[in-house]
């Protein structure tokens, strides 16, 4: 039994011919499922097909192939996505999450 869900309306992602997405991405996405109603805002806009649903019904972001344009933060109705810096390669963050998490929190309250 598998547990998630594919939900590929056409093709899975894949490498083009400039490699994976992710390697030039400049930042990257981290959902929060505590926060999430699982409305599917970021499946329907997200352009490279990045998510797959898991067991509980929330979506999950394949990191592997995500592109970091951060649709999927900006249609996101509860806030439930946040935008990670990422080192040049996109795979490594450049700020822990609690770091982003706090920047973001003083900049609500400077608001
Ligand atoms: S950042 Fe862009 S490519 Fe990555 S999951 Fe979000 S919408 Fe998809
Ligand atoms: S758009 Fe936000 S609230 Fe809706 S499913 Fe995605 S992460 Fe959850």
């Amino acid at each position: 039994m598998t547990d998630k869900v594919k939900i590929h309306p056409t093709v899975p992602p894949m490498a083009g011919v400039a490699g994976r997405t992710s390697e030039w991405r400049t930042s990257r996405p981290e959902l929060f499922e505590d926060k999430c109603t699982k409305c599917m805002q970021c499946i329907l806009h997200c352009p490279d097909d990045c998510f797959i649903i898991n067991d509980e019904g929330f979506p999950v972001i394949e990191q592997y192939y995500c592109k970091g344009c951060m649709i999927c933060e900006g249609v996101c109705p509860h806030n439930a996505i946040i935008e990670i810096p990422t080192l040049p390669g996109g795979e490594i963050d450049a700020m822990s999450i609690e770091d982003v998490l706090r920047l973001n929190y003083s900049k609500e309250k400077d608001e």
